[in-house]
């Protein structure tokens, strides 16, 4: 197969890329490779990636629909993996704009792209944040989750229905997959386990938004590529619905809270953390928690990595990354 991945740049698009291709799929990369977080670490990424036979890379803007038709002229596609987006709650708050170029406008391209090219399968990253203040906890993918408190989150409820109409009126199957804070090595530096991390190595203090009482749903990074690859090869279209869409929690159901990720953190570096305990930030919710039995019904999605055993690799991995 020949799989087109977007994104392929960013931390889940690296470690599914290098998943697929070992597995013997032809890969297509497509990615910006901006700036919003460390340049050299995507560049490290894609470096990787390119030394395997199977992948190959254009650099592009999926907001720009012609640098897209030119990306993938010739090409015969047979999935698309679109993880391409502007990730990140809180920058969504001051940056609104470029959310709505990449992962709105950005959207659309992939799906015309699909509709006009006549692929077939395509899996999609939405994201836990589209369940916004909802407080029933587990999060099961039928909740109703039509209040986001970012504007990162409405775009990717909007993939969503953006999706669905697409299934429904041209028969693409689409797939998308709610990820829940996915951690790991090679990760992003804007996410709070990398903050930690940097911060302790810098001795600096750290600040722990709602005075530490908050949790997430951790997921680690092998988990989630064996849930994405999973999506991949069993599409929507397989599914006998009436339309060819499907969403999945992809998390580990097991939420933690912060300061146990503070716990973890502190035991792999074998130092502790000086933390300012602050407020609740706009845009964050409380807590997220994956329901996760329709992945593990039909996609055979089995997370097993328990956060102290994911930062424990996180840790060794980043104190190499510090030191090259
Ligand atoms: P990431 O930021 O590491 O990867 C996204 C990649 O998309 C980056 O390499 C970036 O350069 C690229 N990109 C951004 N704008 C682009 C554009 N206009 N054109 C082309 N490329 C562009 O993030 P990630 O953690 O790997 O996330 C992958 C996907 O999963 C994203 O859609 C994200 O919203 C979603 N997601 C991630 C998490 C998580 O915890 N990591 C949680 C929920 C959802």
């Amino acid at each position: 197969m020949t799989i087109l991945v977007t994104g392929a740049a960013g931390f889940i698009g690296f470690h599914t890329c290098k998943a697929l291709v070992a597995r013997g799929e032809t890969v297509l990369g497509l990615d910006n490779v901006n700036g919003y977080y460390d340049v050299d670490l995507k560049q490290a990424r894609l470096e990787q990636l390119l030394s395997q036979k199977n992948f190959t890379f254009v650099e592009m803007d999926i907001s720009d629909n012609d640098a897209l038709e030119r990306a993938v002229s010739g090409q015969k596609i047979h999935a698309v993996l679109h993880l391409a987006a502007q990730a990140g709650v809180r920058y969504s708050i001051e940056n609104p704009k470029v959310y709505a170029d990449t992962n709105l406008q950005g959207f659309f391209n992939v799906l015309e792209y699909a509709r006009n090219s006549g692929v077939a399968n395509v899996v999609y990253a939405s994201s836990s944040s589209i369940y916004g203040g909802n407080t029933k906890m587990p999060f099961a993918e039928d909740d109703v989750t039509d209040t986001p408190v970012s504007f990162y989150a409405a775009t990717k409820k909007s993939n969503e229905l953006m999706a669905h109409s697409y299934a429904h009126l041209y028969g693409i199957s689409l797939t998308g997959l709610r990820f829940f804070t996915v951690y790991g090595e090679w990760g992003r530096p804007d996410m709070a386990y990398w903050i930690f991390s940097e911060k302790l190595r810098r001795n600096e203090p750290v600040q722990i938004f709602n005075n530490g009482d908050m949790s997430r749903d951790f997921t680690y990074i092998d988990d989630i590529v064996t849930g994405v690859i999973a999506a991949i090869d069993r599409p929507a279209s397989a599914l006998g619905l009436d339309v060819p869409h499907r969403v999945y929690n992809l998390g580990n159901d097991k939420p933690e809270k912060l300061m146990d990720l503070v716990g973890c953190i502190e035991k792999a570096f074998g130092q502790e953390l000086i933390k300012e305990f602050q407020p609740m930030q706009l845009g964050d919710v409380e807590r997220t928690w994956a329901d996760i039995s329709r992945a593990r019904k039909e996609l055979g999605f089995n997370p097993h990595t328990s956060l102290e055993e994911g930062i424990e690799r996180f840790a060794s991995w980043f104190k190499f990354w510090k030191m090259r």
